[in-house]
């Protein structure tokens, strides 16, 4: 026989769970206005909200924690980061900051002007925040495969160079502050960018004379579907991947709260020198000194210590394994999910759950309470209330997917846990013809409203 697969490390800590009754969640979701971000982690049995800063450090990672330099300027800690950074993506140039979003404001403030446009592959929810804030705008130039969740192609991350090149043709460089390529593409599932597509996309920036940018924060997984997915690079290792992709970057934004496995962290990589100056300014406004950037020295250590362990190929295999185990269950079950499956998480198609419930009543926020309210599962909607109000028109935007995201944790859950999520859905999915009253909005804010809007049923 041919021995199964077994995940790549054991576990040393524990955290209790708490278990509730279907009568508790029902009161509980209406006292948190139907926003699954307003509930007590408490009132979770499994929190499947976001991989963010909800990873297992390991051993290696809590040790390093002890021996944090917490030096106001220079610290060893900071020098750990640096070369961290300089090994594993070459940037010679970096900046700390606290999270991911602090490195876009940081980057931003010196780089994105009113009137500006930059192109991407269905950039982040708080990197478009950041670029509106500005008066600026995104344009999606993703492959028009990514918005049909049955397609299997291997890199829906891709930008349509085609789409790109006329933006890049539309507007004068110095309205183009940069290119914008999101590792792996989360807001169209977590899907992966080719190495054939990045080197695509940097020869485009190069003849028109634009810089590009990696939001990395799940740069590791991007590595291994390059190496498991695209041809070549089957015996190229995770770190020479790595290597390889940011040779066409000029820039990197990086929540470490991702692919560097811990609770709280973020940083810039520049190589141009000039650039890390201007940003520095800021980042001494906005975040702290350049030698610690929001961060502290203990945190600055587990950061570098998770960059090593976060591009291990037994580690990436464990975690992107775990992902396609719940959406394998799930399509066994039934259970409309993208495909092919993402690195952190698994799509459900809300549109194909819920096709009858009309979409101001949003369908994948809808479904989200209802897992909920069936086994306790958190999980995020990633559709109507994520995508905001046009700027303009101030009209609902009705994005092409509208999903229900269950983000996995890094090293946290058990293929157990898996089971129980995948059956819960399978649950709902059975009763989806009586679920014919969806949500409405009774508060919003005007930009990145779904982390606090309060909803009632319809
Ligand atoms: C999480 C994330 C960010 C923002 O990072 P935070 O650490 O949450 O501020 C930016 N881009 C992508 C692709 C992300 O996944």
């Amino acid at each position: 026989m041919n021995l199964p697969y077994a995940e790549s490390y054991k576990i040393k800590v524990v955290e209790n769970l708490h278990r509730s009754s279907r009568e508790e969640r029902e009161q509980w979701i209406r006292q948190a206005k139907y926003n699954l971000f307003n509930l007590k982690s408490e009132q979770v049995f499994i929190d499947l909200l976001t991989d963010s800063g909800t990873g297992a450090m390991s051993d290696r990672q809590w040790s390093e924690m002890m021996t944090g330099d917490e030096s106001y300027a220079g610290a060893t800690s900071y020098y750990k980061m640096k070369s961290a950074i300089k090994n594993i993506f070459g940037f010679p140039y970096f900046l700390p900051t606290h999270q991911g979003r602090a490195a876009e404001n940081v980057l931003f403030s010196v780089m994105v002007n009113n009137g500006d446009v930059v192109p991407g592959n269905a950039h982040f929810d708080t990197t478009k925040g950041h670029i509106e804030y500005r008066k600026a705008s995104a344009v999606d130039c993703t492959i028009d495969e990514a918005y049909d969740t049955q397609i299997e192609h291997p890199f829906k991350g891709n930008l349509d160079l085609h789409k790109l090149e006329e933006t890049l043709k539309a507007y004068p460089a110095r309205r183009i502050p940069f290119i914008v390529v999101t590792l792996t593409c989360n807001s169209s599932g977590g899907q992966p960018v080719s190495m054939e597509n990045l080197r695509g996309v940097h020869a485009l920036a190069r003849k028109y004379g634009v810089r590009v940018l990696f939001d990395s924060a799940r740069f590791a997984e991007n590595a291994y579907f390059i190496k498991i997915r695209e041809e070549g690079y089957q015996d190229v290792s995770i770190r020479d991947i790595v290597a390889e992709m940011y040779q066409h970057a000029d820039l990197m934004t990086m929540s470490s709260k991702k692919d560097a496995i811990v609770n709280m962290g973020g940083f810039i990589g520049f190589r141009d020198e000039d650039l890390f100056r201007q940003a520095s300014v800021y980042n001494i406004m906005f975040e702290g000194f350049i030698t610690y950037g929001g961060m502290s020295g203990r945190d600055m250590n587990a950061l570098a210590q998770g960059l090593y362990e976060g591009t291990r190929f037994e580690y990436l295999d464990t975690r992107v394994r775990q992902v396609g185990y719940l959406g394998q269950r799930l399509e066994e079950l039934g259970v409309p999910v993208q495909k092919p499956f993402g690195g952190h998480a698994i799509f459900v198609d809300a549109n194909q759950f819920l096709p009858n419930l009309p979409r101001e009543q949003f369908r994948a926020q809808t479904l989200a309470v209802e897992l909920y309210l069936e086994a306790g599962v958190r999980a995020v909607e990633i559709g109507t209330l994520l995508a905001d109000r046009d700027p303009e028109t101030r009209e609902n935007r009705y994005p092409e997917l509208e999903l229900l995201r269950l983000t996995i944790p890094r090293r946290v859950y058990t293929n157990n846990h898996m089971n129980l999520v995948a059956v819960a859905l399978k649950n709902v999915y059975d009763r989806r013809d009586q679920i014919t009253r969806g949500l409405k909005i009774v508060r919003e804010a005007p930009i990145m409203r779904h982390f606090t809007v309060e909803l009632e049923r319809h």
